[in-house]
């Protein structure tokens, strides 16, 4: 531990309400054989867990792929009786600002080009100190935690100490290997080391160094807020009451919670736009990401303009969360204040076919609602990233059968099987392919939706919670035999 100054004031650990799910719900989506696998599987787990808590811990509860998967993988643990909790550390601006810079790192990217020294190593112990005092009073020995992301590596020999067994996430990395990414792993070597194991997303983001991980693709939940069906009249109501697209909302702009509890859209989102929303029969191409550099909203909006006049009346919409409500990503306002600067200096034609959109984040199943409403809508989805670990977004438009663009880069290049189930875009900097791309979509109707029934089929078969459990389930359930389960294929099957 690094000295630093005191955090007290700043740190508070905070706990997520879950709401349990059986895992009964995937069986009539994934028939009785995987079915039986997951029950298995559960049985295992429960076996080896028993008396025992799983600790999730992670930096935010809303905003970003690992917020969005915790919720569904941790309802399904828990209606499965396994004693899963999930925490959420509190940390300064500091502490942020260098996370970030690790999270830039580690994708190959210099970001604010910062230092990652010993008083950023002391800045970051402190924080994740006094997150640990409070977390290790909970725990027992025997206890499993895992912990997501650089943000809380550090607190991996601090949690040892109680006895836990501690398994690391990393849910970024990149495949091209550069001096930042080498620098991000250095940062975090001395604790990670500690880990009983850890967890990657590919096995192309794993140091050299790295001696026991297991490879473990992310998932989406096809039940959740963010993915369940939503009839064209629901889906139309809810982008005209957000302020999106035209008109008035034909049925109440409603969604069901995940307690099953009614919802309704009641706030707008805030919208940068020339003149009026555009009508619900125009083609509507969309990115939905946080507001980071390396989603490459600008790529994007660059690549629809300049082939704007071949684009039919198609408009572009680019949405990401509200920039406060995003508690772990400093970056967020600068980018969309970037990203709102070349909006300004399109031509005016091409600025009205363009609108930049901040989603509310008060409640996270409203903000759900919304996003899956904007997926199911889009004629294209769209995920431009420069860099990415997995690409969650890819996953969910793909579930919603969408034709999608995604960039040749990280995860995306598990999901999208080029010219079967998408188009991917190599390199992603190529914004005049990324035009060709986006025009071929608009223009051949036929083309576009095979791509998009193949993408359903293609994250049915991989890409959803009950294999991403059966993963879990397995590895907890082999942490302490001498050789916990090393499984470093990539994504695996049904
Ligand atoms: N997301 C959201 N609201 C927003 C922007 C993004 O719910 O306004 C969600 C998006 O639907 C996806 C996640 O945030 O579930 C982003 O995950 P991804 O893996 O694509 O990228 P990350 O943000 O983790 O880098």
């Amino acid at each position: 531990m690094g000295p630093g100054p005191p955090y007290v004031s700043f740190v508070h650990l905070r706990e997520v309400q879950i709401h349990p799910t059986p895992l009964e719900r995937f069986e009539p989506l994934i028939g009785p054989e995987r079915a039986g696998a997951l029950y298995a599987a559960a049985e295992l787990a429960r076996r080896a867990l028993h008396g025992r808590v799983v600790f999730i811990v992670n930096s935010t509860e809303m905003g970003g792929g690992v917020a969005e998967m915790l919720q569904p993988l941790l309802a399904y643990s828990r209606g499965a009786g396994i004693n899963a909790r999930w925490f959420v550390i509190r940390g300064d601006e500091d502490f942020f600002r260098i996370t970030k810079r690790l999270h830039n790192r580690f994708h190959g990217a210099l970001g604010d080009g910062g230092p990652l020294g010993e008083r950023e190593r002391a800045t970051y112990e402190a924080v994740l100190h006094e997150n640990a005092l409070e977390l290790a009073a909970l725990i027992e020995p025997r206890d499993v935690v895992l912990l997501h992301d650089p943000q809380t590596a550090g607190l991996i020999p601090l949690l040892r100490r109680s006895g836990a067994l501690v398994v690391w996430r990393s849910h970024v990395g990149t495949e091209q290997w550069n001096e930042p990414v080498h620098s991000a792993w250095s940062f975090i070597r001395p604790y990670i080391e500690q880990a009983a194991t850890v967890i990657l997303t590919r096995s192309e983001y794993a140091p050299d160094w790295l001696r026991h991980y297991s490879v473990i693709p992310p998932s989406i939940d096809p039940f959740s807020v963010k993915n369940e069906p939503l009839d064209e009249q629901t889906i139309r109501s809810i982008l005209c009451r957000v302020g999106i697209l035209r008109g008035k909302p034909e049925v109440p702009a409603i969604y069901s919670h995940r307690d099953g509890t009614p919802g309704r859209i009641d706030h707008c989102a805030d919208l940068v736009r020339a003149g009026p929303p555009p009508p619900s029969d125009v083609p509507l191409v969309v990115q939905v990401s946080r507001w980071d550099r390396l989603k490459d909203m600008l790529g994007v909006m660059h690549g629809f303009a300049r082939r704007a006049a071949t684009l039919g009346e198609a408009h572009l919409a680019l949405v990401g969360p509200n920039v406060s409500g995003v508690s772990d990503d400093p970056e967020g306002s600068q980018v969309l204040d970037e990203c709102t600067a070349a909006w300004r200096e399109l031509p005016h034609a091409v600025r009205q076919r363009i609108q930049l959109v901040c989603l509310p984040m008060i409640d996270r199943d409203e903000n759900a609602a919304i996003v899956n409403a904007l997926q199911r809508h889009a004629a294209v989805v769209v995920q431009k990233s420069l860099a990415e670990g997995f690409g969650l977004t890819v996953a969910e438009a793909m579930w919603k059968a969408r034709p999608t663009i995604g960039s040749a880069v990280g995860g995306i290049v598990e999901q999208i099987v080029e010219g079967e189930s998408g188009l991917l875009l190599d390199p992603p900097t190529d914004v005049d392919a990324f035009g060709a791309a986006l025009e071929r979509l608009l223009s051949d109707r036929e083309f576009a939706e095979r791509l998009g029934r193949n993408a359903h089929q293609r994250v049915l078969e991989h890409f959803i919670g009950s294999r991403h459990l059966i993963q879990y389930a397995k590895l907890f359930s082999s942490l302490e035999s001498p050789h916990p389960v090393q499984d470093t294929a990539p994504a695996p099957g049904p």
